[in-house]
């Protein structure tokens, strides 16, 4: 059996320990360091970044995960101003249905007026509202229902609605049956004055890779328990046992949900619910390469099949990369089923959509990149959800409210308003970042010793 070993070394002050160098476990790091405090951060895989994870394999930059800084506008967006403090270029575009070039299922181009988009989102906005007095366990797949049955989207061509709809399910990473309508109310609130989208030239993990400069990161150190009974905190990582005097956990909720790390003691029964009630989506994308471009100057199109989340919302990144690449970005149980394919099935489906817009006589795609971020480890999963009945505001405040003022909780899922976004994620570490230095300032640290382990293997 494998044994830890503590070789203990004196150290001045508090010892921080993140886990996770996604860009909340970053972005805590990154602020604690700053102000003076000792941190290491352990990540289980062989890079930073987490759900930012930008691919440079065909020779340019893709996204893999995240795409764009959504929310230009909202005040507090971080990324916004470490985007201006980076000098970084980007590409503004709007993700509304109406932005979006549509296929029918014959693969004729219909066209509506921004007008009767605005229509469709404002009878959706107003119906969820008024569901949420009346039955506020309605969700957004009721909602449409009736609207449909009271024929007050009959002006819509299915393929709008199917388009516009998709567009609510990418954001939730769920299904209209699982997206509850007080979700769609906030999500409505907080977008009314959010701005637009933008996608980063050079790759998105510029912003991880500028957070971690000068933080003591050590890879491949997936933890696995974290023993907390004691002043010093004892975190198992390999073979290897850390110890400190705070940890901030910035993993995943999908990691947290497979119960993946061991808390010795158990994790109070409240924060263990809240784990496991907040709901946890899926979202991935399959990235084309092909020899040229077929699409046009377009950037965004939806084609209509049957099914709505096969394949449908589609984006080019010519602009991006100067390349002929295209991607489709699709979500909910599609997204999970789709993970357990093989690539051949996957792409051969995907080509099916773009052959009803464009025609059989596409070229075949020269190169291609799949995410399954659902069997990705220590991900396990797209982004948490708003899920049915589920009482956010409550699970999430409970989430990232600390255990015992020694175990810190970061990452998306954490935050109420702004979780699955990177910027919301940042957020969450900065927020515990000045909880840390509220609960420990450094002018009055008489902490115990940290011991910081180098270890060794014991057979
Ligand atoms: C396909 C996709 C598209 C997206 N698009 C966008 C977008 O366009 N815009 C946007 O704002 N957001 C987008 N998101 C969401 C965004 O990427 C996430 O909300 C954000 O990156 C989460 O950051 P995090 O720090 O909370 O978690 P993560 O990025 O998941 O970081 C957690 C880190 O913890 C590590 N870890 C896990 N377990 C352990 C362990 N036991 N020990 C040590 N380390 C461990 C992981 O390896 C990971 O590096 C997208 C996500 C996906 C999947």
């Amino acid at each position: 059996m494998l044994q830890p070993f503590y070789a203990f070394s004196e150290s001045e002050g508090l010892k921080i320990l993140v886990v996770g160098a996604g860009i909340s476990g970053l972005g805590v790091a990154r602020d604690l360091q700053d102000s003076g405090y000792k941190v290491t951060v352990l990540e289980a895989r062989n890079k930073i970044g987490g759900r930012i994870d930008t691919d440079r394999s065909l020779g340019f930059p893709l996204e893999r995960g995240a795409n764009w800084i959504h929310s230009n506008q909202v005040e507090g967006n971080l990324l916004m101003s470490l985007k201006d403090e980076l000098g970084l270029k980007t590409n503004i575009s709007t993700l509304d249905t109406s932005d979006f070039k549509l296929f029918n299922k014959e693969g004729k181009v219909v066209t509506l007026s921004e007008e009767d988009i605005e229509k469709i989102e404002f009878r959706v906005g107003l119906a969820a509202y008024i569901a949420s007095y009346v039955k506020p366990s309605s969700t957004l797949g009721d909602v449409i229902g009736l609207l449909k049955s009271l024929g007050l989207l009959s002006f819509a061509p299915d393929v709008v609605l199917k388009a516009f709809l998709q567009q609510l399910e990418l954001g939730a990473a769920e299904d209209e049956e699982n997206i509850p309508v007080s979700a769609l109310i906030s999500e409505y609130a907080y977008m009314e004055d959010a701005g637009d989208d933008e996608e980063v030239f050079g790759g998105f993990d510029q912003f991880t890779n500028h957070l971690s400069k000068g933080l003591d990161i050590k890879l491949n150190s997936p933890v696995s328990k974290i023993n907390y009974l004691s002043d010093k905190i004892e975190v198992f990582a390999n073979d290897k046992a850390y110890m400190a005097d705070v940890v901030v956990i910035s993993v995943s909720l999908g990691v947290l949900q497979k119960n993946l790390i061991e808390f010795i003691p158990d994790l109070p029964v409240e924060k263990k619910e809240a784990i496991n009630s907040i709901s946890w989506g899926s979202v991935n994308k399959v990235i084309f390469k092909f020899p040229y471009n077929f699409w046009g100057n377009v950037e965004n199109f939806f084609i209509e099949r049957e099914d709505r989340h096969a394949f449908t919302t589609w984006f080019s990144s010519e602009v991006m990369v100067n390349e002929p690449v295209v991607y489709s970005f699709f979500s909910g149980e599609f997204s999970r089923n789709m993970e357990k394919e093989t690539d051949d099935y996957i792409l051969e489906e995907a080509m099916k959509s773009l052959k009803v817009a464009y025609g059989n006589d596409i070229p075949e795609p020269e190169a291609h990149l799949i995410s399954r971020w659902g069997m990705e480890p220590y991900i396990l999963g797209s982004y948490s959800a708003p899920g049915h009945n589920q009482d956010d505001l409550k699970l999430r405040t409970e989430l990232a409210s600390p255990v015992q003022n020694k175990i810190f909780f970061a990452g998306e899922a954490t935050s109420v308003l702004e979780y699955a976004f990177t910027h919301g994620a940042l957020n969450t570490g900065l927020r515990e970042a000045k909880k840390i230095k509220e609960l420990y300032p450094l002018d009055q640290q008489s902490y115990p010793v940290t011991a910081i382990n180098n270890s060794v293997t014991v057979k």
